[in-house]
Formats: structure tokens, sequence, C-alpha cells
């Protein structure tokens, strides 16, 4: 299958210079986001080839705000961003969260920018810091 090439930039084009590469923050596995990500009530769905918008359960019950997550790889590294203060403040959200555990577990497609592939499930040339603890 083929697609028109997109431009440079594309869907990442209102990022300064390379978008950020998604990082896990130490003892991630125990943090709130990760518990939050795997236990909330979500939906999500593709924005464009690189954003996934993802509303996800509050702990008291009811929908959280909607947020636009960036979600995607570039140069062989993912990249990820979510424009909620969580993000802002510590680089990593329930949001984000929740999408690493869904592609994870084979339930989402994500896209190789460069090579216009979309992975169903991290592939295994694919490098994130601390992240093999959470491929089992
Ligand atoms: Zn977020």
């Amino acid at each position: 299958m083929s697609r028109a090439r997109q431009p440079p930039g594309g869907p990442l084009d209102g990022y300064l210079g390379k978008p950020p590469e998604l990082t896990f923050p130490q003892k991630w596995t125990l943090s709130g986001a990760w518990q939050r990500a795997q236990r909330a009530d979500a939906r999500f769905g593709p924005v464009d080839d690189a954003h996934f918008d993802v509303l996800l359960e509050r702990e008291r019950g009811g929908w959280g705000d909607k947020h636009r997550v960036l979600f995607a790889i570039q140069d062989g590294r993912l990249r990820a961003h979510c424009d909620c203060k969580s993000y802002q403040h510590r680089d990593w959200c329930a949001h984000v969260a929740h999408l690493w555990w869904r592609w994870s577990r084979d339930q989402l497609g994500v896209t190789d920018l460069d090579a216009e592939e979309t992975h169903l499930s991290p592939p295994w040339w694919l490098t994130v810091d601390d992240a093999e603890v959470a491929r089992a």
C-alpha cells in the first residue's frame, strides 16, 4: 500500500526541532500515572499519523479532559508528548502511559513516520529506556 509522502515535518510541524523522545521516569511502573493508565476506562482514537486524542476516566468516576498525545516513531525513536499539566511537569502522564500500555499489548497501531509503516506492538529494534519491564 502506498500513500502520498507527507511534506517534511508533516503531522509534526508544530514542534520546535525534534519532537521529544519518550523516556520513562524512575520507578515509573509504580507511578500513579501508570496505575491509572491500566485501570481507568479510556476512549482514544487517532487524529493523524502521529497524534491520538485520549480521554481517561477519573479516579473518582466521570471523564477527565481530552488530551492530544503525540505517539509515533521518528528516526527510530518513539516520540511522545502530551498537552496535559502532568506531562509539562514530569514528562510523564497517564495519557502517554495508557498508549504505551495499549501498544505493548498489541491494541494500538503506532506509525513509523519515516517508513510509513504501522506497528501493532513495539518493534524489536525500538529501544526505550527502562521499557523492557513493561513488555512482559
Ligand atoms: Zn497527559
